[in-house]
């Protein structure tokens, strides 16, 4: 079944001009919108149509977002919902958690007024991959160079603000009939496969000739590269690796490694055998994702990693429970007597900013800070930020 057939986006919203430019963006990421404006066209369209996504105005009149949500959970409805709002993150953030107490399946947030290419980032981010993948197209999407990569900027402590230091390589597949596909639409079937090491090697050139081309633009940046579980099994990979950096003339001590714990659990001895030459060059290796799932203290001092990136669904709790809190307050801690570096990702909001900034983290990424872009986009971003223009977004100083 093709993808218009299947996803079906109803947007809820009193400004039809909005209205209008969802119903524009969905013909463009190939989903059909239906619409309503008032409380009563939202109950209607639930009766009448099954929508896979639905586009959220918390604010309405007439209509109390948090009571539509009640709605919706009352109706026992499965599709993923997206709230909007010209309010600030923080009430986005909190009605997102209600929604996700009431058991729905709350995908995210967007902030109005909110750029065309974000809308349409966020609708085509969220739709459901309803044509199956083939391998056959995957390895074509390789062949023919549909893949691609966008950089999420990192900000590093400085001495007395934050500066981009480096940014984070993430994998995008620009599909001739999906849209822009994002690594969970197809790095499952890549892993199973086995063509997760051809993608990781496109990605990990694209890295490190970036990495090259900033520097000729005088820009000394990092770039950090996801690997696969499958990867660090790979005796080949540190000589692979070295030979790309003299290639490219990038020394080790540029590039980062993020590995998650699922890495090292198969064969613990020949991933340490890899993680050490890999250090031992002079690459640096994070530990992703902590503070998830499997999370084993055991591999922060056993395994040599030099950061831990502490997982965005913990960070996006920490503003309102404690616990995680002290989670993340005790995570900072442990890395540090283990001299090890602290990264929080998925920093989205002003306070979640200022918390970890008071709690010594060292380095932040996150939609707070920028998004992940085009190569091309990051040079005017830094000299921006680096620049000390922060004006876009209030950056805490010390
Ligand atoms: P990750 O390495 O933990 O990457 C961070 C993910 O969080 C990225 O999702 C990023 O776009 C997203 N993110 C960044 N800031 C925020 C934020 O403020 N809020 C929220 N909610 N999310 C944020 P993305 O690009 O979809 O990547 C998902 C995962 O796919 C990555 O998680 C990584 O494990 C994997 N991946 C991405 N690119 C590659 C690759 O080239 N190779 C391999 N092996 N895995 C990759
Ligand atoms: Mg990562
Ligand atoms: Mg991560």
């Amino acid at each position: 079944m093709s993808r218009r057939k299947r996803n079906l986006v109803l947007a809820v919203d009193d400004e039809t001009d909005f209205l209008e430019l969802i119903e524009h963006i969905g013909q463009g990421v190939g989903c059909d919108v239906i619409t309503a404006d008032s409380a009563t066209g939202f109950r209607d369209q639930l009766t009448r149509r099954q929508p896979t996504l639905i586009l959220l105005d918390l604010q309405m009149p007439g209509m109390d977002g948090i009571e539509a949500l009640r709605y919706l959970a009352r109706q026992n409805i499965s599709a993923g919902v997206l709230l909007a709002s010209g309010m600030d993150q923080r009430v986005l953030t909190s009605a997102r958690q209600l929604g996700e107490s009431l058991g729905l399946r709350m995908l995210g947030t967007l902030q109005k007024p909110a750029m065309l290419e974000d809308i349409e980032a966020l609708l085509a981010r969220h739709l459901e991959p309803d044509e199956r993948i083939s391998l056959d197209d995957l390895q074509r999407a390789i062949d023919e160079h549909e893949l691609i990569v966008h950089y999420q900027p990192k900000l590093q402590r400085a001495a007395h603000d934050w500066q981009v230091t480096g940014a984070e390589a993430l994998v995008r597949w620009r599909h001739p009939r999906l849209g822009l596909l994002y690594p969970g639409d197809f790095l499952p079937l890549a892993e199973q496969s086995g063509l997760i090491v051809g993608i990781t090697d496109f990605v990990l050139t694209d890295a490190i000739r970036q990495i090259g081309h900033w520097r000729s633009r005088g820009l000394h940046l990092a770039a950090a590269v996801n690997l696969s579980p499958r990867l660090v099994q790979d005796l080949e990979f540190p000589d692979r690796l070295a030979r790309l950096l003299k290639e490219f003339d990038v020394t080790a001590d540029q590039l980062n490694l993020e590995v998650t714990e699922a890495a090292s659990l198969h064969d613990p001895d020949l991933v340490m055998d890899i993680f050490t030459r890999l250090r031992v060059r002079g690459v640096g290796l994070s530990l992703d994702d902590f503070g998830t799932g499997l999370s084993s203290l055991t591999q922060l001092y056993k395994m040599p990693f030099s950061e831990v990136k502490i997982d965005g669904s913990l960070i996006a709790e920490v503003m309102a429970t404690k616990p995680a809190a002290t989670v993340v307050r005790a995570i900072i801690e442990l890395a540090h007597n283990l001299s090890l570096k602290v990264c929080a990702e998925g920093v989205e909001t002003s306070p979640q900013f200022e918390f970890l900034e008071q709690l010594g983290c060292d380095a932040l990424q996150g939609e707070f800070i920028a998004h992940a872009m085009p190569a091309a986009e990051i040079e005017s971003f830094i000299s921006v930020w680096n620049g000390g223009d922060h004006t876009l977004i209030p950056v805490v100083r010390k």
